[in-house]
């Protein structure tokens, strides 16, 4: 799959998003190991602390499908003018599963900039911390 490709299926996954509260609809599409995309989108709640990202609940569908290792995660949202990149409850979240994983963060006019997972936490505790 090309970088396009995944990026089209988080624009995809932003339509579904729920974001009643910040009207900011991100879709996340997250590139397993084996080839498998699971999509996440932002699952926001009337309590916002226990709102979802779109990058959380992607690996949430990729852990209760038995998927662990990933390649690659695209972060959209229509609303973000800027390069969209994982906030840092994200960026350890995925961290625990593939510390060198590629972040393809987009613009809503669809252009893209991608870092390495661990550029963006660097030193991040890991499974080895315990
Ligand atoms: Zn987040």
């Amino acid at each position: 799959m090309t970088d396009r490709e995944l990026i089209n299926e988080a624009i995809e996954a932003s339509r579904h998003a729920y974001a009643p509260y910040s009207k900011h609809r991100v879709g996340a599409a997250l590139e397993c190991d084996d080839g498998t995309v699971v999509l996440g989108c932002t699952v926001e709640n009337a309590d916002l602390g226990v709102s979802m990202c779109a990058e959380q609940s992607a690996v949430c569908g990729a852990v209760a499908r038995g998927r662990t290792d990933f390649r690659r995660i695209a972060i959209y949202s229509k609303e973000s003018s800027d390069y969209l990149t994982p906030c840092g409850t994200c960026r350890q979240i995925l961290s625990e599963f593939s510390p060198e994983m590629e972040v393809l963060c987009v613009r809503s006019d669809g252009r893209y900039v991608s870092y390495k997972l661990r550029h963006l936490l660097p030193a991040a505790p890991g499974r080895d911390r315990y």
